[in-house]
């Protein structure tokens, strides 16, 4: 018998990333990441690519916050850090209005329950001191809601994603900031889907005292890099006074490799675990794109291209219900109801890589996360309309195209 098992080389085709995330990472991100020499992750240009990198996400997050920098891995990774502060037992209220948050809702769960409510169900706990809000599908989390909970429960802590990318709604983050100052309340962020994207300075919501984002969406890092994520010198203080049980997640021993010790910024890192030098250059590169093209700039430009991909489906019949700008999250008209799942997955097998939603109700989610040109829009536009024809739907062709060269054009004619 041979048990020795070797699989050709894998290859992995290039595909139109027109999802949610992960975004169509930029080739500049791709040739730092392949052109980074072998160094190891005390070499001084690492740690000076770290140091930078902790400024440059300062800029990013528009914040003063010394604690912020990357924990390695996914957005999860960085959430994980920041829930790692809810310990067994803390009040918690968590809002929930898609897949994320409620994924997050069931990690807060997980880490505020006791012993006895972690073993009376293990893989979903409910904890006594967590009170999930759920608002439902395609709805935003307004502030009015928050300030009924937080009001009602008086919790420890509070959560809720910013912009819900399950079922792409932007909740209200000043509602949110402001009832937690109101009822003393620490509030804690998802932005892993906003990050990147919509231009706002997370020092305007002191309510807020950790944030946690994502290497692949609005940072447009897929090569795993680095979550982004920034505490406020209370968290910090919490955490060092009551603990967190994690090393590697601890979110203040994950801040000295990044050149943070106590409190302050420290010329070199000190080692926590082995960053990879080519992560550092590639989450680098990220930051100096996100930068240079300006954070309200980019923010613009997402709101006018969603604008245009939301009108274009429309005209073809769909009903839209999110109102994130990197992401359309729409029903199919009624001829096509109940066959969402299979036209997302013949525009998956083409490599046009478009989701249905996660959660109930079933949706399709086309995003256009690094897509911002006239040219990348129509040909998501097109690939659309060709699917949904293909599967009996009665589109105008002719008045799509229309429809986007009004768009552009009159965008032109205002420069
Ligand atoms: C994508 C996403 C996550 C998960 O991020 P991963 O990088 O897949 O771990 C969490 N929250 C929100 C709001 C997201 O959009």
């Amino acid at each position: 018998m041979n048990d020795t098992t070797i699989f050709p080389q894998l290859d992995i085709p290039e595909t139109l990333a027109a999802g949610p995330g992960p975004g169509n990472t930029d080739p500049r991100v791709l040739a730092r990441f392949a052109q980074t020499g072998l160094a190891d992750h005390m070499q001084a240009d690492v740690l000076r690519g770290m140091v930078e990198c902790k400024e440059m996400l300062r800029q990013v997050w528009g914040t003063k916050n010394t604690y912020t920098y990357g924990v390695g891995g996914t957005g999860f990774s960085g959430l994980d850090c920041m829930l790692g502060a809810i310990l067994p037992g803390d009040t918690v209220v968590a809002f929930v209005n898609g897949t994320f948050s409620g994924i997050d809702g069931l990690t807060i769960r997980m880490k505020a329950a006791t012993r006895e409510e972690l073993a009376a169900n293990a893989m979903d706990p409910q904890a006594a001191s967590v009170t999930i809000v759920n608002v439902p599908h395609g709805q935003s989390v307004t502030g009015e809601i928050v300030e009924k909970a937080l009001s009602q429960h008086k919790p420890k802590w509070a959560f809720m994603a910013h912009w819900e990318t399950g079922s792409g709604r932007i909740n209200d983050l000043q509602g949110f900031s402001d009832a937690c100052e109101r009822h003393g309340a620490m509030g804690l962020v998802d932005a892993v889907s906003s990050l990147g994207i919509a231009d706002f300075s997370i020092d305007a919501y002191p309510g807020v005292v950790g944030w946690a984002s994502c290497p692949q969406k609005g940072v447009l890092c897929l090569p795993l890099t680095y979550a982004p994520v920034s505490f406020t010198d209370a968290y910090i203080a919490h955490v060092r006074a009551n603990g967190c049980a994690s090393y590697v997640h601890n979110p203040v021993l994950e801040a000295r490799h990044w050149g943070i010790m106590d409190g302050k910024d420290v010329p070199a890192g000190a080692y926590h675990r082995t960053h990879s030098g080519y992560a550092v250059a590639a989450f680098h590169e990220a930051l100096r794109i996100t930068l240079q093209h300006g954070r309200a700039q980019k923010a613009r430009d997402y709101a006018f291209h969603e604008k245009a991909l939301r009108d274009a489906v429309t005209a073809m019949g769909c009903d839209v219900t999110s109102n994130m700008t990197s992401l359309v999250v729409l029903n199919l008209p009624a001829s096509l109801a109940g066959r969402e799942k299979e036209l997302v997955q013949g525009c998956r097998a083409k490599g046009f890589g478009i989701w249905p939603t996660l959660s109930e109700p079933v949706q399709v989610r086309i995003g256009i996360l690094n897509q911002l040109s006239e040219r990348a829009i129509t040909d998501i536009v097109m690939r659309f309309a060709v699917a949904m024809k293909e599967m009996g739907a009665e589109i105008d062709m002719g008045a799509v195209q229309a429809g986007l060269d009004r768009h552009y054009q009159a965008a032109m004619a205002a420069e």
